[in-house]
């Protein structure tokens, strides 16, 4: 199958969520995590949970770069936002992430040059326009996005911009994933791997997963057959006792990862000692900053980022739900004190955020009278 319509085919959907419905042990509870965010965004989108058995539960994980970003990093943002002569650049998600000041949208209200941007060389772009000024970009992202920083930065480089900065909350997805998986409280059956961050770093370097943890992997898309096709392939795995890494997405994931991608972010990032992650704590290894050949271009190094720790308000329940031992409606402030419009925490504030997925769906479903 080529083209998107065959993998919303609705007969080949049916067939497959009764394949999987034939297959399962009903003496038994089934839990998958899909990893990535983009696919809890088309697991409520296109209803998935509906189509599946009630034995299988799937759980969201921490692959939303927007929601793991911990409150003290924003803020670490905003005071350089605030600086004199700076112009401050975020993508869309960003915008609403609240610190304890408030979003980036607020402080534009009150003053702060803060602009949306698609991509990291329009930042570049403001930089080049604006010589006398300094443009920050807070990146953000997995794997899939750190390459396209990476990139940013070489033309930079080349093109002797010396008023561009990154600021670099760029965060790795494997560390992540052992996290999980050592938490005391982990009860995951199987996991779905993420399918843009495979698309860069390929599906061996899942193969600890399996070996060391004994958990099956399918890196799945983001369509519906797609995603059940991937619950397929762990069931059967499950059922036939197999442990291994598949690939349901090899139409663009390579088992090898993208190799000139790869390259571009070991030129210009270096992996952190340890970085803090909303709801996972600090995590060895897990994110990446900028080598010290590309200081120049560090807004860690250029603004002298103080580092704050900032808690989460008590209420909030993040990071249970962030590990998948809270459900996101299980919160005590979901749909309550915590909306999209007035977000709490950061789940709420991304479409790829389970709490924000999970109430949009709520709302659509009352909406249609189900
Ligand atoms: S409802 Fe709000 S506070 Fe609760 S877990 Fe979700 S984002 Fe966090």
């Amino acid at each position: 199958m080529k083209y998107v319509d065959e993998f919303r085919d609705a007969e080949l959907i049916r067939k497959t969520s009764e394949e999987i419905h034939r297959l399962v042990d009903p003496n038994r509870k089934y839990r998958f995590m899909e990893v990535c965010g983009g696919h809890t965004f088309s697991i409520f989108r296109f209803g998935i949970q509906n189509l599946l058995p009630g034995n299988i539960e799937l759980v969201h994980g921490p692959g939303c770069p927007v929601c793991v970003l911990p409150m003290g990093r924003m803020d670490d943002g905003l005071t350089i936002a605030q600086q004199k002569n700076v112009i401050f650049t975020a993508f869309g998600d960003v915008m609403r992430v609240p610190g304890r000041k408030g979003s980036p949208l607020e402080l534009r209200a009150k003053g702060a040059d803060i602009r949306m941007i698609y991509s990291p060389l329009d930042a570049l772009k403001i930089a080049v326009d604006h010589p006398d000024r300094k443009v920050v970009l807070f990146a953000i992202g997995f794997e899939t996005t750190a390459p396209s920083t990476a990139l940013t930065l070489l033309r930079a480089r080349d093109l002797n911009v010396s008023n561009f900065f990154v600021f670099s909350n760029h965060v790795l997805i494997l560390p992540a994933i052992r996290a999980i998986l050592d938490s005391p409280d982990m009860r995951i059956d199987g996991f779905l791997g993420p399918g843009h961050v495979s698309a860069v770093i390929g599906a061996r370097p899942y193969e600890f997963i399996t070996k060391h943890y004994n958990k099956p992997l399918v890196i799945s898309g983001f369509e519906p057959l797609d995603l059940l096709q991937s619950i397929l392939m762990l069931v059967k795995q499950l059922k036939e006792g197999r442990c291994e890494v598949e690939n349901q997405y090899s139409r663009v994931v390579p088992w090898e990862g993208n190799v000139p991608a790869l390259n571009a972010m070991n030129k210009v990032f270096e992996v952190r000692p340890f970085f803090e992650w909303r709801g996972l704590g600090f995590i060895t290894q897990s994110a990446l900053k900028l080598r010290s050949e590309f200081s120049q271009w560090d807004a860690e190094v250029h603004f002298e980022v103080e580092g704050v720790r900032v808690t989460d308000p008590k209420a909030a329940q993040c990071g249970e739900v962030l590990k998948g031992v809270l459900r996101p409606h299980q919160c005590k402030l979901f749909g309550k004190e915590c909306t999209p419009e007035h977000p709490v925490g950061a789940l709420m504030v991304s479409s790829e955020g389970a709490c924000a997925a999970y109430y949009h769906h709520v709302h659509l479903r009352q909406a249609v009278g189900e």
